[in-house]
Order: structure tokens, then sequence, then C-alpha cells
């Protein structure tokens, strides 16, 4: 059992709040870009035919990049409550511990390695858009 030094625990938290901050600001841009993009593509398909196309614009809007992006900020905040709990080095699932090693590649892991093998084997044939 080696468990995580504070110092250790007071790094990944830096970690995960910058990376808080990046993705905070990139779902902001990309909402601020995909507005300007709707609006002038909104114009321009109004303009030249009917609700139909309105329509399909919406469908088309790329929102599955900033919903990434907001699944990833759930991620980073989890952690960071994990850290405020003194339970950041438990496993979600088996209670185990998930490692300094992999907390280290990715901080905002919420399971030990086996778990997560486990529940990607399980979910594999989701998150693949077959587009
Ligand atoms: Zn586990």
């Amino acid at each position: 059992m080696t468990e995580l030094s504070s110092t250790q625990i007071n790094q990944f938290q830096e970690q995960l709040e910058r990376h808080q901050a990046r993705v905070r600001e990139d779902i902001r841009a990309e909402l601020l870009a995909a507005d300007e993009q709707s609006y002038s593509e909104l114009a321009g398909r109004v303009h030249d035919s009917g609700e139909e196309a309105v329509a399909g614009l919406l469908a088309d809007l790329n929102i599955s990049r900033i919903d990434r992006q907001v699944q990833e900020l759930g991620r980073i905040e989890r952690a960071l409550i994990r850290i405020r709990t003194g339970r950041y080095d438990v496993c979600g699932d088996c209670g185990g511990e998930i490692g300094f090693e992999r907390l280290s590649s990715y901080p905002e892991a919420e399971r030990c390695v086996s778990c997560q093998t486990q529940r990607e084997r399980v979910f594999a044939h989701e998150g693949t858009p077959s587009l």
C-alpha cells in the first residue's frame, strides 16, 4: 500500500486546476464559435430555402465536441472533489487504490487500471460514432 503524499496530491490538484481552467476556456471559445457559425449559416440557408434546411442545420451543429469537453470538465471536477474528501486515490468501482503511476499519466482517473479495462471491454461498442 503506497499512499500518496500530500505533496503529490497538491501537485495533482494544481495540475487538475490548470486543466480545468483550460477546458473551461475551450468550451467558451467553442460556444462562441458555434454561435457565430450558426448565425451566419442560418442566415444563408433561411434565405435560399425553408424550414427544413434550418432544422437540418440545427441537427448538424457540431455539439459533440463541446459535449466531450463538458464531460471532461465533469471528470476534472469529480477528481478535485475526491481530493477534497481525501478519496483521490480510491477506485470508484472496487474501492482499491488507483495508484500513483496511473494518476500521473491520467490525473482524472476515477478507476484503477483493471476496473477501467473491464469497463472499456463492456462499453467498447459505445463511444465510437459511426459517421
Ligand atoms: Zn478498481
